[in-house]
């Protein structure tokens, strides 16, 4: 049966139909079980770099990179709305930036008003691996200057509720989306079936071609 693909969750508990991408916040490593058959991300949220030096989260980043099962680098990225100064953002990023490089492992970036920010970096870091835009919240022309980029888009619970969202959604590249639960208590069967919705297609397509773009993009890690 083709499993619903969650591309980031902050939620550990498992299902049957469910692969997951479990989100590790790094500040907080202690606290996760880590087992040798689920698939995580693990980085340094935005949120929380000011508490701590940045020659540490450098070396947990290298670190946690570093394991198997960790299949991507991240959260992480540039966040507007919060009263840390975006040079320590970015200088945090670029921390990433280097361990995705380093370990060939997509980026799963968050970006709150901060779509630029995001783009001048890889541009100046000549970023050439994949990225995954999590919660992804810009508009059709985003897409389309992120597209230099070999980009994917992941949608959330934001298509239940707004218009621009959904209809961003109908007009990104197939091959290009993921589907998310991040850390809101909804389930991912509801949300590929309001994307299905948008797209028009079943949700069973869906299903399958969410499984082939996964697919490609881990194609080197998980052979
Ligand atoms: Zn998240």
């Amino acid at each position: 049966m083709t499993p619903y693909i969650d591309i980031h969750t902050h939620n550990s508990d498992t299902n049957l139909i469910t692969r997951k991408i479990l989100n590790l916040l790094l500040h907080k490593i202690e606290q996760y079980e880590i087992t040798p058959h689920s698939l995580y991300s693990a980085g340094w949220h935005p949120w929380y770099i000011n508490k701590y030096n940045i020659d540490f989260i450098e070396k947990e980043i290298e670190k946690y990179s570093s394991l198997p099962n960790i299949i991507a680098i991240g959260e992480c990225g540039i966040d507007r709305a919060i009263d840390i100064s975006i040079d320590l953002q970015k200088k945090v990023f670029l921390l990433h930036i280097n361990a995705s490089k380093k370990h060939k492992k997509p980026l799963i970036i968050h970006s709150v008003r901060a779509y630029s920010d995001i783009l001048q970096t890889l541009n100046e870091e000549n970023y050439d691996g994949p990225l995954i835009l999590h919660g992804y919240r810009g508009n059709i022309q985003q897409v389309r200057q992120f597209a230099k980029f070999n980009t994917c888009y992941s949608f959330g619970s934001a298509i239940m509720k707004s218009k621009k969202n959904a209809s961003t959604l109908e007009q990104t590249p197939v091959e290009k989306l993921f589907f998310e639960t991040d850390d809101e208590d909804i389930s991912i069967e509801k949300i590929y079936l309001r994307a299905a919705e948008i797209r028009k297609v079943s949700t069973e397509e869906l299903k399958k071609q969410i499984e082939i773009n996964f697919n490609t993009l881990w194609r080197n890690e998980l052979d």
